[in-house]
C-alpha cells in the first residue's frame, strides 16, 4: 500500500500508485480546466505532488506546454537567477562487481581498460582540475569491496581536500558511490562530503532487476532504501536521478518525485538536487537497444516539470548532453552543469589512449572549461564556483529554509561573482576575462542589499590583490 512515510521502498515508491497516477494523467490529459488549475498552483512556488505534475507531464497541447516553459523559466529567474553552478566528475576506479546492463563497467565487460587511481595519480589529477579553475568534484567510482572499499574512498577524498597548488583547492567533493550502509554513511560525512548523490536508473521494480541482473546492486529495495541510510548517517544533502531511457519516462517522472515526498515525509528536507542523465553511447553499450529513449522535447518538458515541481532543488547536467541541449534546459531549470568532464579513470592531466579506454560514456560536450564559461557568460549567466553553503554548516533543513524563504539568494549572488572573480584572476583566457569583468561590473549593482553589494565589492578589490576565498 502507498505510505510516504513508509521505510519500505515498495511502499514509498509504490507500483500501483503509480500505475493509478499514470491512468490519471491520460484520462486528464485534456482536462483543460484542471491543468489550469494545476498551473495556477503552481504559480505559488511551492511545488507540485506527483499526481499533478504527472497530469503536466501527459498534457500534449503546444499552448500549455509553452505556458509550462514560461512558468519553469519565472521560476528559475526566482530561485536561481542567472547563475549556474560549475562542477567536474572525477573518476576514481571503474573496477566494479555489478551486472548493470547499461554502463560499460559491468563485471564481465572484458575488453574495457580496468584502472583504479593512486593517490599519487589523484593528486595529478586534482592539480589539472584545479589549474583549470575547478572548485567543485562528484567523485565517482564502480561498486567493489576489494577494489573500491570504503577506506580507499575517504582516503581519496582526504587527498583531495589536502591539494593546494597555486590559488587553486577543491573546496566542495560530492559523492557517487554505491549504495552502502549507515555506518559507511557516518564516515562519508565525517570526511567532509558536500552531497551524497546515487542515481535510482529506474523506479520500476521488474525492469530494475532485469537492468541489474547480477551483483548486491540487484537488490531494488537496498537500492531504493539508500538515501534513508544516508540520511540515518547524518548527510542530510542527497542528490537524486534517474537515467532516463530505461523505462518509460512518464513512470520514472512520478517515481522521482515520489521519492523526493518521501524524503520530505520522513526526513523533513527533500532532495538537494537531482540529476537527469539519459542513456549515452559507450563502450560494449548501444543506446538503441533501449526501447524508452526520449527525444530532445520531450528531455526539455521533463525538465521544465522538475523546475516546476521542486523548485528548491538544484537540478544538474552532465557534458553527456550536447551544447544546443545543454542551452535549452539550462533556460528552463538547470542550475548545475559540468564542464571540460573527462569520463574515464584519470585522463584530465593526460588524455587517454584509444586501446586504452576507461570512460563510461561518451562525452557530447568537449569545450573546455574556458570556452563553457565564455559561453554562459555570451548568454548572461554567471558561471558560479561556489561551494559556500555546505562549509558554512547552511546544509539539510537549514538550507532548504533559507531556499523557501528566499534569503539564500543573498548569498548566491555575490558569492557567485566572487568566485567567477577568482576564476578570471587564475584561470581565464585574456578574452574570457574581459566578458568576465564587465559582467561583474554590471552585475554588481543588482545586488539588492547596500551594505552586501559594498562587502562584495571590497572582496572583489582584495581578490584582485591576491587574497582568495571570501564567501557569504
Ligand atoms: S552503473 Fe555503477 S554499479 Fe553499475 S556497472 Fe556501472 S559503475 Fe558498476
Ligand atoms: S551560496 Fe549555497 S546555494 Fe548559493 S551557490 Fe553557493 S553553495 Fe549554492
Amino acid at each position: 500500500m502507498y505510505n510516504p512515510k513508509s521505510l519500505k521502498a515498495e511502499e514509498f515508491i509504490s507500483d500501483e500508485e503509480i500505475r493509478e497516477t499514470l491512468d490519471y494523467a491520460e484520462k486528464n490529459k485534456n482536462n483543460k480546466e484542471l491543468i489550469r488549475a494545476i498551473l495556477e498552483k503552481a504559480k505559488e512556488r511551492k511545488g507540485l505532488p506527483h499526481r499533478e505534475a504527472s497530469v503536466l507531464l501527459a498534457c500534449e497541447d503546444p499552448e500549455i506546454i509553452a505556458e509550462m516553459y514560461d512558468l519553469a523559466e519565472q521560476i528559475k529567474k526566482d530561485f536561481y537567477g542567472n547563475r549556474i553552478v560549475m562542477f567536474a566528475p572525477l573518476y576514481l576506479s571503474n573496477y566494479c562487481v555489478n551486472g548493470c546492463v547499461y554502463c560499460p563497467y559491468h563485471a564481465k565487460n572484458k575488453h574495457i581498460a580496468r584502472k583504479k587511481l593512486t593517490q599519487e595519480e589523484i593528486v595529478k589529477e586534482v592539480t589539472a582540475l584545479q589549474d583549470m579553475g575547478h572548485k567543485r568534484l562528484a567523485i565517482e567510482a564502480g561498486e567493489d569491496p576489494i577494489n573500491n572499499p570504503i577506506e580507499y574512498i575517504l582516503e581519496c577524498i582526504h587527498t583531495i581536500y589536502s591539494i593546494k597548488h597555486k590559488n587553486g583547492a577543491i573546496r566542495r567533493v560530492n559523492v557517487n558511490i554505491a549504495a552502502t550502509t549507515v555506518e559507511n554513511y557516518r564516515k562519508l560525512k565525517e570526511a567532509g562530503i558536500g552531497t551524497y548523490i546515487l542515481f535510482q536508473e529506474t523506479y520500476h521494480k521488474e525492469s530494475y532487476e532485469k537492468l541489474h541482473p547480477t551483483g548486491p546492486k540487484h537488490n531494488y529495495a537496498y537500492h531504493t532504501e539508500a538515501m534513508d541510510r544516508a540520511m540515518e548517517g547524518g548527510i542530510d544533502d542527497v542528490g537524486l536521478g534517474v537515467l532516463f531511457g530505461l523505462e518509460l519516462y512518464k513512470y520514472e517522472f512520478a517515481g522521482l518525485l515520489m521519492h523526493a515526498e518521501h524524503l520530505e515525509a520522513v526526513h523533513g528536507v527533500g532532495p538537494h538536487t537531482i540529476s537527469v542523465p539519459r542513456i549515452k553511447r559507450a563502450d560494449d553499450i548501444d543506446p538503441s537497444t533501449f526501447d524508452n529513449g526520449i527525444d530532445d522535447d520531450t528531455f526539455a518538458k521533463i525538465c521544465a516539470l522538475i523546475r516546476i515541481c521542486v523548485p528548491y532543488t538544484g537540478m544538474i547536467i552532465s557534458t553527456r548532453e550536447s551544447k544546443a541541449v545543454r542551452e535549452k534546459v539550462i533556460r528552463l531549470g538547470v542550475s548545475q552543469i559540468s564542464g571540460a568532464s573527462r569520463t574515464s579513470v584519470g585522463g584530465y592531466c593526460e588524455p587517454e589512449a584509444e586501446d586504452d579506454n576507461s570512460a563510461q560514456f561518451d562525452v557530447s560536450d568537449n569545450r573546455t572549461l574556458d570556452e563553457v564559461v565564455h559561453w554562459l557568460m555570451d548568454m548572461k549567466y554567471i558561471p558560479s564556483f561556489c561551494t559556500a553553503c555546505y562549509r558554512e554548516g547552511r546544509t539539510g533543513d537549514r538550507f532548504m529554509s533559507l531556499c523557501k524563504s528566499g534569503q539564500i539568494q543573498n548569498c548566491c549572488h555575490p558569492n557567485a561573482l566572487m568566485t567567477l572573480k577568482e576564476y578570471l584572476m587564475d584561470y581565464a583566457s585574456p578574452d574570457t576575462k574581459r566578458v568576465g569583468e564587465a559582467l561583474i561590473q554590471s552585475e554588481l549593482q543588482n545586488i539588492p542589499k547596500e551594505k552586501v553589494r559594498e562587502i562584495c565589492a571590497d572582496h572583489l578589490k582584495k581578490i584582485e590583490e591576491g587574497i582568495r576565498d571570501f564567501r557569504f
